[in-house]
């Protein structure tokens, strides 16, 4: 067996939570030795190579809101953040193609979206209305109380009818969970509503990379953590994690390398974890039941038409097959290669079923009925890529599963956006997972760790409406 040389912490997985942990560590001058089974960085948030194109496009598009400020602070410091524009104004496509524009108005927060929704042209007054009690109902109970509820449930339960349901809770939260509404923890919906929408003016703010993202990960994120000391090792899977004397000792690699450190932070996804953690005996009595989480999926469909189907950068779709357009082609000179862009199906369950090319078909066929009337635009080529465990299902209860980065082994910490971090599995819970296990290091290394990203700060209105 070989021995590599032995950095003092190794992390295990390469995706955001990875690289958000060293990224840390690394500022705090602890650089990390970080091991990936993929020949590239990033994990979901990643790009692959279309062979038609030659060109890299992302797995799918990935977005942040204003609100996710562990995800601005870590692009501020790998030099990412000008990788990403900000959009202020959302274009909502409503049933018959009507435009609806969403955007704030100058009212102070919690109210400055109230306007806007008032402009949801597909929904009623009646049903505003409706929405609006909905809203109030759900921002005012504590989360605590929340916490297990299904939220189709409640919504019923709330008076809000089926045209309310699919016209605004259902496009707003399978967007933002990736989940159809039974299968939503209620406290997760007031989590985006509350964070994105109400408390904070720019919360809701949509950032949207400007770059691919394998590019974030590598020119930006692994550069940065190069220059700074850390290493990485690249196609390389940990087996298991052998415990001796009640702590971490070391891993070994499917290749038959070991790799011993002081401090370990494993950040692969909850079904690969029980396999790591028992392959070497160690008894996961007690701790959460991680291996329960269910994941949901998410597709993206890729297509490329003969000339512009629209200026717009992006759409939200209502009652389409997607959720989300955006216009890959935006600000950049026209291509060979036709007009680019993707659609975004989130709990896409229902695509494994239609099959690719009927998948593309409606999707295209959908987009053409909003913006091709008229006009002999076609359809080049189109591609479905479905990440069936795109994401953690925010099922009733989900909380209960999710462990905590600190384990009951003292040098072995979790990160990954399905541990404990308060968020639903996006990028911001990533890092924030990271940045937490980042900082339980810290602590064992009795270093001093700088204050972690504050949240955007509750004006004393919002707090006073919506307690905790
Ligand atoms: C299709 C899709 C769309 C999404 N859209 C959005 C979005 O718009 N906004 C948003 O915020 N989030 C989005 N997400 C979620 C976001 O991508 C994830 O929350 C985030 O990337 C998770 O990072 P992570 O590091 O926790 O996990 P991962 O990215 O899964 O990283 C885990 C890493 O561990 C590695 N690994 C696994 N096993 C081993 C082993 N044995 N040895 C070594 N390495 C191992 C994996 O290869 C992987 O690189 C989307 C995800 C998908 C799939």
């Amino acid at each position: 067996m070989k021995t590599l040389d032995q950095p003092r912490i190794v992390i295990v997985g390469g995706g955001l939570a990875g690289l958000a942990a060293a990224v840390r560590l690394t500022q705090h001058g602890v650089p990390c030795r970080v091991v990936e089974v993929r020949p590239s960085l990033g994990g979901r948030a990643s790009s692959f190579l279309d062979g038609a194109t030659g060109n890299t496009l992302d797995n799918c598009q990935h977005v942040a809101m204003g609100c996710c400020t562990y995800f601005l602070q870590f692009i501020e410091t790998v030099g990412a953040a000008g990788c990403f524009r900000r959009e202020t104004e959302l274009n909502f496509i409503g049933p018959t193609g009507e435009t609806s524009r969403f955007t704030a108005s100058p009212l102070p927060a919690p109210f400055h979206l109230l306007p806007a929704l008032g402009r949801l042209k597909w929904l009623t007054r009646r049903e505003q209305l409706e929405l609006g009690r909905g809203l109030s109902a759900l921002l005012r109970t504590p989360t605590e109380r929340l916490r297990g509820v299904q939220l189709s449930g409640w919504l019923t339960a709330h008076r809000q009818s089926a045209r309310v349901q699919s016209g605004f809770w259902h496009l707003v939260l399978v967007s933002a969970l990736s989940e159809t509404l039974d299968r939503i923890d209620a406290a997760y919906a007031r989590k985006v509503l509350l964070d994105g929408f109400a408390r904070h003016r720019s919360g809701w703010e949509v950032l949207i990379p400007t770059t691919s993202l394998s590019e974030l990960s590598d020119r930006y994120a692994a550069s940065w953590l190069r220059q700074h000391g850390s290493i990485f090792k690249c196609g390389v899977g940990v087996e298991a994690v052998h415990l001796a004397g009640g702590i971490a000792r070391y891993l070994t690699t499917r290749t038959g390398e070991s790799i011993s450190a002081d401090e370990f932070i494993i950040t692969v996804p909850p079904y690969r974890l029980r396999s790591l953690l028992e392959s070497a005996g160690c008894d996961l009595t007690g701790w959460p039941r991680f291996d329960q989480l269910e994941t949901a999926p998410i597709a993206s469909v890729h297509l490329w038409f003969d000339q512009p189907l629209t200026n717009l950068p992006h759409a939200v779709l209502v009652d389409r097959l997607g959720q989300w357009m955006f216009n890959r082609s935006w600000g950049a000179p026209a291509s060979a290669d036709g007009w680019y862009c993707q659609v975004v199906i989130s709990a896409s369950r229902d695509v494994e079923a239609l099959g690719s090319e009927a998948t593309v078909t409606r999707v295209a066929n959908e987009l053409l009925a909003i913006w091709g009337a008229g006009r002999s635009i076609q359809l080049i080529r189109g591609r479905v890529v479905v990440e069936r465990r795109a994401v953690l299902s925010v099922t009733p209860g989900v909380d209960a599963l999710r462990p905590d980065q600190q384990t009951p082994i003292a040098n072995l910490h979790l990160a990954g956006d399905w541990t404990r971090t308060g968020w639903p599995g996006t990028m911001e819970s990533a890092v924030r997972s990271g940045y937490l296990a980042a900082h339980r290091v810290l602590a064992r290394l009795c270093r001093t760790p700088a204050p972690l990203p504050a949240d955007l700060p509750i004006p004393r209105l919002s707090r006073w409406l919506f307690p905790e």
